[in-house]
C-alpha cells in the first residue's frame, strides 16, 4: 500500500474558523524532504475535494485568511502562492478518506500512535481550524512537533505553533501575542535580528530536516529565536511585492 494511505482520522466536525464540515487526517509515513519521514496531518473540507475548494473559496474553512491562498475570480483561483501542491497529497488523501481507507482510533490510541516520535501539525490546512484538544492528544506523548498558523490574531496556539507572517508589522503583532514567528522573506533578504534561517531551506543548503532541527514547535525555551525562510520559485512570485514592502 502507498505509505501516504496509511493513516487515521483525528477529527471530523465543524471548522473552528467558520463552522463548515472538516476532517483532520494523520498519514503515518512521509517522503517529505523538509520534515523527514514523520507523520503529517492534513486538514481538509469533508464535503468538497481540496482542488475544488481552492477554486471556489471553500478552503477558507481550513486555511482562514492566509494570504498564500490566492484570490478566487469567477470560479478560478489566481495568484495562489502556497507551497502545498493541492492536487497531489491533499487531493489523494481526501479521495482515500472518502473511500473509507482511514481508521478511527480511540483517543488513547491516538496518543500512543505518536508516542516518542515527531509529528507535523498542518502539512496542509491551519491547525487553528481543529479543536485544541485534538492536537493536545496528538502531541501528548510525542518527542516533538512542528506547526504554524496564519490565524494567530484569532487563536491562542502560541505554545503549539509558530505564527506565520509575511510582514514586519505582522511579526511584531504576533510577538506581542506571545508567538514565535515563522517569517517568509524575499529572496536575498538580510538576516533579521533574533531570527534564525530555516536550516531546511534552499538558502541554507537543506542542511537539516525538521526532525533534526525541531525549532518550530512554538514553545519558548532553548531555541527562543524566530525563524526566517526565503520565498523561492514561480509559486511565490505573486507574494514578492508584499514581502519586499514588508
Ligand atoms: S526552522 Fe527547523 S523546524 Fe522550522 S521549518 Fe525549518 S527545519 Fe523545520
Amino acid at each position: 500500500m502507498n505509505t501516504k494511505h496509511r493513516g487515521v482520522v483525528l477529527y471530523e466536525g465543524p471548522s473552528l474558523i467558520d463552522g463548515a464540515p472538516i476532517v483532520a487526517i494523520a498519514t503515518l509515513r512521509s517522503n517529505n524532504r523538509k520534515t523527514g519521514d514523520v507523520p503529517q496531518t492534513w486538514i481538509l473540507r469533508r464535503d468538497v475535494d481540496p482542488v475544488s475548494a481552492t477554486h471556489d473559496g471553500r478552503d477558507t474553512s481550513i486555511c482562514g485568511t492566509c494570504p498564500l491562498r490566492g484570490d478566487v475570480v469567477a470560479g478560478r483561483n489566481h495568484a495562489r502562492s502556497c507551497y502545498v501542491r493541492v492536487h497531489h497529497g491533499p487531493q489523494s488523501i481526501w479521495a482515500a478518506y472518502r473511500r473509507g481507507r482511514y481508521s478511527r482510533p480511540t483517543p488513547a490510541r491516538v496518543a500512543w500512535l505518536f508516542a516518542a516520535g515527531f509529528v507535523r501539525l498542518g502539512a496542509y490546512g491551519d491547525p487553528a481550524a481543529v479543536p485544541r484538544a485534538i492536537w493536545d492528544r496528538v502531541v501528548s506523548r510525542a518527542r516533538g512537533w512542528t506547526g504554524d498558523t496564519h490565524a494567530w490574531r484569532r487563536f491562542d496556539l502560541a505554545d503549539l505553533c509558530m505564527a506565520s507572517c509575511e510582514t514586519s508589522a505582522d511579526a511584531r503583532a504576533a510577538e506581542h501575542r506571545g508567538y514565535r514567528v515563522f517569517r517568509i522573506v524575499a529572496p536575498g533578504s538580510r538576516r533579521l535580528p533574533r531570527y534564525t534561517p530555516c536550516p531546511a531551506s534552499r538558502e541554507e543548503g537543506h542542511a537539516m530536516t525538521c526532525v533534526e532541527c525541531r525549532r518550530c514547535d512554538g514553545r519558548a525555551g532553548r531555541w527562543r529565536t524566530h525563524v526566517q525562510i526565503e520565498a523561492h520559485g514561480q509559486r511565490h512570485r505573486s507574494l514578492l511585492p508584499v514581502l519586499r514592502a514588508g
